[in-house]
């Protein structure tokens, strides 16, 4: 994470998608999770992922790398993180909803070098329904997950130990899950290295 990164492309069907080669792990989560805020706080650079995930922009899996590699023309970047469109719009039309159903299983089906979906949860809502239903994807896709409590200064410290408890018992017998819950905040900066931590073990960075 020590380097700049670049957005490299939106990708709006699998069509666009850059060539397999670099590991990639993917963040997914309901629109106003903290997703671009916490991609933004993870690589410590203010306006790389857009905080302001308008409905209209949603459908395209945007691809950031190190600066540096294209993707061109064989010169492939190590890694790359995969911020997946936003999920859960209150009036998102159902042909909207399928469009993001479909984009995002035939990229998580179709893509071997997808190590891991952080998955990420609000800390005041944990767990809800369309959540729920992403899992049920990611499972049914057998695409390993892990997931991220964000916006933790918006609770009591202390109900933090409890929420990640309840967290990894609900997910405790999802086939894809990996074990373990991460607990974060963009705004403190809490649980930033963990989650780096993570994601270099994960893609060998
Ligand atoms: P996205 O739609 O998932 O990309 O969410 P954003 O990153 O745009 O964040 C949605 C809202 O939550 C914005 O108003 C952010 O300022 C706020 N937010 C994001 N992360 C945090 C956090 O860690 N703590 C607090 N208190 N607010 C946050």
């Amino acid at each position: 994470f020590g380097h700049p990164w670049i957005f490299i492309r939106g990708v709006p069907s699998l069509n666009f998608l850059p060539p397999e080669g670099p590991l990639e792990v993917a963040f997914a989560g309901r629109s106003n999770v903290g997703k671009s805020s916490l991609i933004n706080a993870l690589v410590g650079q203010k306006g790389l992922a857009r905080t302001s995930n308008t409905p209209g922009r949603t459908q395209e899996l945007n691809y950031f790398v190190p600066d540096g590699y294209s993707g061109e023309g064989g010169d492939l970047p190590p890694t790359a993180i995969v911020d997946m469109p936003g999920y859960g719009y209150a009036q998102a039309p159902k042909e909207q909803v399928d469009k993001w159903t479909k984009l995002v299983f035939d990229y998580l089906r179709g893509r071997a070098t997808l190590k891991r979906v952080y998955v990420l949860i609000d800390s005041r809502h944990g767990i809800k329904k369309n959540d729920d239903d992403v899992l049920d994807l990611l499972d049914k896709a057998a695409v390993s997950y892990q997931i991220v409590l964000t916006k933790t200064d918006k609770i009591k410290a202390a109900g933090v130990p409890k929420l990640l408890a309840e967290t990894a018992e609900k997910i405790r017998k999802r086939p894809a899950a990996y074990p373990g819950v991460l607990s974060t905040s963009s705004e403190k900066g809490d649980g930033l290295d963990e989650l780096r931590q993570a994601i270099a073990e994960t893609v060998g960075i």
